[in-house]
């Protein structure tokens, strides 16, 4: 695959120049497919941080950032789209080598990467504040105003997507952003702050530093420098980055996965519900915190519904990113061990094996490629119907009533989405408002998707929203003035 590596492993991206970390140390980058180390990124560090904290502070509060209109703000970050846009051929390749993922997927990132900065580019100078009746002779303007800088820790998964989603919102209502992205994979988001500079975001708007997470990452997050930060990822680590930021008596939206449930009722339509469900748990290998991982099926429909998945699992084949198939490799070899231990204690248990889809034949030796499976019935405690494989697995489990469905779609200590199918517009309806997640689609998924739709979750899913309208609200706050005049 020809992609323009150099161009996104400079370094760390502080205040539009590229520089080696302090310490010098660098990462190798594997290639999912193959194994192979292909690149290398840089090792930031305390310092880096420090450094990236420092030009992000500048630029929010002295620089030419500071000083510009939202209309301006709105016009960079439209212009960093078209130039995302112009590039997507280049960044998709970047993408796909980076992470795996079938070209097909990469392709959908980026465009859905450029989407961000067009939706906040043109939401940047339509935020804006109320008056509040008050004492006579007085006058009470709101006004939305930047925190100042933030912090963005953000995952493998979804580079690009990841990037936009978090960045665009903050620049849009004025902060300076520090971003810290996985070591896993992290390409994308390098060349995109790079092509930012291009489009003229003055320096310090966007810092980018690589590194590893219990380094660079928590140095971000314990920085006194940072007045918000934003994180996707485990729960483990959101567990971190709450107490970092309670520390620091800052603000954070934390993103932390989910176990998401499906819930077909016996009316649903299955020809439109089974591509979509199959799809949600395959979609970048099950590597999506929104993935649709759990398929909860009415007791009476349970043989049909369970047979035209089964159907459907079997046609799905992992390859490479040319092949371009249904999914692609897993992150790394950690990641396919984690998912391979699932399947194991899942075999102790003797929890069915429904059906397996293929790892195509001429994919390297090296790839981190996992068949997609479906087990079940799934014993409602079991790990399987619990816990975040992180992997193209999809579990099964009956329920007999809509009170018993919304029992099991609660089940969980997770929160993040749901998809209710059923012909029964009135019981859909009932089910949707009594499941507690923070997206639930009726008779559609889109597992990741919907740029203008607020995202996050309820319960051990997480805090706060981004995407839509409702991020610039995340990521700014609110100042009342309270004018008295005669
Ligand atoms: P995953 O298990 O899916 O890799 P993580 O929560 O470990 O999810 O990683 C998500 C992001 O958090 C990555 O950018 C990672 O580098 C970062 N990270 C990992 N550990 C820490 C930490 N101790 N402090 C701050 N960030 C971290």
């Amino acid at each position: 695959m020809n992609v323009h590596i150099d161009s996104a492993a400079k370094g760390v991206f502080i205040g539009n120049r590229w520089r080696p970390s302090h310490s010098g140390r660098t990462i190798d980058v594997v290639a999912p497919a193959d194994g192979k180390v292909f690149a290398k990124i840089a090792a930031g560090g305390i310092a880096d941080i420090d450094e990236a904290v420092k030009a992000a502070r500048y630029s929010a509060e002295e620089g030419p950032w500071s000083r510009m209109s939202a209309a301006e703000r709105g016009r960079l970050l439209s212009k960093l789209a078209v130039a995302i846009s112009d590039r997507a051929e280049e960044l998709a390749l970047l993408e796909a080598r980076d992470t795996g993922k079938p070209m097909k997927q990469a392709r959908a990132d980026i465009v859905a990467c450029a989407r961000y900065f067009e939706f906040y580019g043109g939401a940047a100078d339509k935020l804006h504040g109320e008056t509040i009746p008050f004492l006579a002779g007085y006058f009470v303007p709101t006004e939305r105003v930047p925190f100042g800088v933030t912090g963005h820790i953000i995952p493998w998964n979804y580079p690009a997507q990841m990037f936009g989603r978090t960045i665009a919102p903050a620049l849009a209502v004025g902060n300076a952003t520090v971003v810290k992205p996985a070591e896993e994979a992290c390409l994308t988001p390098l060349r995109i702050a790079e092509l930012a500079a291009g489009a003229g975001f003055p320096e310090g708007a966007i810092n980018v530093v690589p590194g590893l997470g219990e380094e660079a990452g928590a140095a971000l997050a314990n920085h006194t420098g940072i007045d918000f930060i934003a994180f996707t990822g485990s729960p483990e680590v959101g567990t971190l980055i709450q107490i970092a930021a309670a520390k620091n008596h800052i603000g954070c939206t934390l993103e932390l996965g989910g176990k998401s449930p499906h819930v077909l009722f016996a009316d649903a339509d299955l020809d439109i519900a089974v591509p979509v469900i199959a799809n949600t748990v395959v979609q970048n290998a099950g590597q999506t915190c929104s993935a649709g991982s759990r398929l909860l099926v009415e007791r009476s429909v349970y043989d049909k519904a369970v047979g035209r998945v089964q159907e459907k699992f079997k046609t799905l084949q992992a390859g490479t990113p040319e092949m371009d198939l249904d999914l692609g490799p897993v992150i790394n070899a950690a990641q396919q061990k984690r998912i391979e231990g699932f399947f194991s204690r899942a075999a102790e248990k003797s929890i069915p094996v429904l059906a397996e889809g293929k790892i195509a034949t001429g994919v390297p030796e090296g790839g981190y490629f996992v068949a997609p499976r479906i087990y079940g019935p799934v014993p409602r405690s079991n790990e399987l119907a619990q816990e975040e494989v992180f992997g193209p697995v999809l579990s099964i489990l009956s329920f007999e009533d809509e009170a018993d469905a919304i029992k099991l779609a609660n089940g969980t200590e997770f929160g993040l989405m749901a998809g209710i199918w059923s012909k029964d517009g009135s019981r859909a309806l009932r089910v949707a408002r009594q499941v507690k997640a923070g997206q639930v689609y009726i008779n559609a998924y889109g597992a990741g998707g919907g740029i203008e739709l607020p995202f996050g979750g309820m319960k051990k899913s997480g805090h706060g929203r981004e995407k839509g309208f409702e991020a610039l609200y995340e990521f700014s706050t609110l100042k009342t003035m309270i004018i008295k005049h005669n």
